[in-house]
């Protein structure tokens, strides 16, 4: 794996960085904000997490996707500083976990899966509070905390007793806490777990927004959340890392290259002789239809090699028309499926 490049730091407020203060630094992290390196965390003989690497640029929105039991809240709490590694190395900003943990809190702001919230204060008393742990200065603490309420969208609530609030919006008390300190990196764990459809969809808008200025990663094992909040998607399965890439990229992967799928008003002898033209072309499949007379086709290509514009002109120079043209490309559902139903490898 290629090391880091181009990191510099955001520390908030005076720190004691090795024994000295350390002023704050005006730079925000830049380039690859998080690197993971053969990560492992055994409870007891159990391998939750097994040589996992993997690095995370600066406002990339990361989804860890994987089924229960993957390992996913393990390398969470790993890379908050929450949970220690039994093996392996995370970089935060550049700085190891293990040399600078004070540090690597003051930049991410975690919301664990049940977000750790004292229900007997109100909204504005417990953001409050988590201010002052957080060590917002006094003199800021109030519209801080007054902005990230109307960025969670909870202002109408700052009286109420946490307790008396429904599940999506303790979710958003619980990011609010996470989004104090102005933190460069958000992870998140199942953010929308137990919320209902519209908190789903309010929680997702309101992740993707945050996610413009910030570099995200969430945890879920619900394929649509993955598919419509993340760029980039890495599956977690028996503690391993088992694909990493946006999702059309996993699909080419598993699909071994680009497939079209087309349905053509020709027969097969035409269509074969139209398209053994096209040099790109590594395999035909014909199919029936369900429209008389013509003939469903998957045109198979190597790698990325785009051959829609070369159909388009080998089949209308043979006079053959094209009645549907698409990419075939697999679904975050049947990646998943297939990397997540096989076998645990020993
Ligand atoms: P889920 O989606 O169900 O939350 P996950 O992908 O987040 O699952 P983890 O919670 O990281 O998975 O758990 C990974 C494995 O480690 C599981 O087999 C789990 O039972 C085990 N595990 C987690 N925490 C502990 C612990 N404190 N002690 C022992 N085993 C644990």
């Amino acid at each position: 794996m290629q090391p880091c490049r181009d990191v510099t730091f955001l520390i908030p407020s005076l720190l004691l960085v090795r024994g000295r203060y350390v002023k704050k630094q005006a730079a925000a992290i830049g380039g690859c904000v998080i690197e993971v390196n053969n990560l492992v965390r055994r409870y007891g003989r159990h391998l939750a997490v097994n040589q996992v690497s993997f690095k995370i640029e600066k406002g990339e929105i990361v989804g860890f996707l994987g089924p229960n039991g993957a390992g996913k809240t393990t390398t969470m709490n790993i890379l908050t500083g929450y949970l220690s590694s039994t093996e392996g190395n995370v970089k935060v900003g550049g700085m190891d976990i293990l040399e600078y943990p004070r540090e690597i809190k003051s930049i991410i702001g975690y919301l664990p899966e049940n977000p750790p919230l004292y229900v007997d204060m109100t909204v504005q008393e417990f953001l409050s509070f988590v201010g002052d742990i957080k060590r917002i200065p006094r003199k800021d603490k109030k519209e801080r905390i007054n902005k990230i309420m109307e960025t969670v969208v909870i202002q109408d609530h700052a009286k109420r007793l946490i307790k008396n609030l429904s599940k999506g919006y303790r979710q958003r008390v619980g990011l609010a806490q996470a989004l104090i300190g102005d933190p460069q990196v958000l992870i998140m764990d199942e953010p929308t777990a137990g919320l209902d459809p519209k908190q789903i969809i309010e929680i997702r808008d309101l992740i993707k927004e945050l996610g413009k200025d910030r570099t995200v990663i969430l945890s879920s094992h619900i394929l649509p959340e993955v598919s419509a909040v993340c760029q980039r998607v890495l599956i977690i399965h028996f503690g391993k890392i088992v694909a990493d890439g946006t999702p059309e990229v996993l699909a080419r992967r598993l699909l071994g290259g680009r497939h079209i799928h087309l349905r053509l008003d020709a027969s097969e002898a035409e269509i074969s002789r139209a398209l053994g033209k096209v040099g790109d072309i590594t395999g035909l499949q014909f199919r029936e239809s369900q429209e008389e007379g013509t003939l469903e086709v998957i045109a198979e290509a190597q790698g990325d090699t785009d051959i829609r514009r070369d159909l388009f002109r080998a089949l209308s120079s043979a006079d053959i028309p094209i009645l549907m043209m698409r990419s075939l490309d697999m679904s975050l559902e049947d990646i998943f499926l297939n990397l997540t139903t096989k076998e645990r490898e020993e």
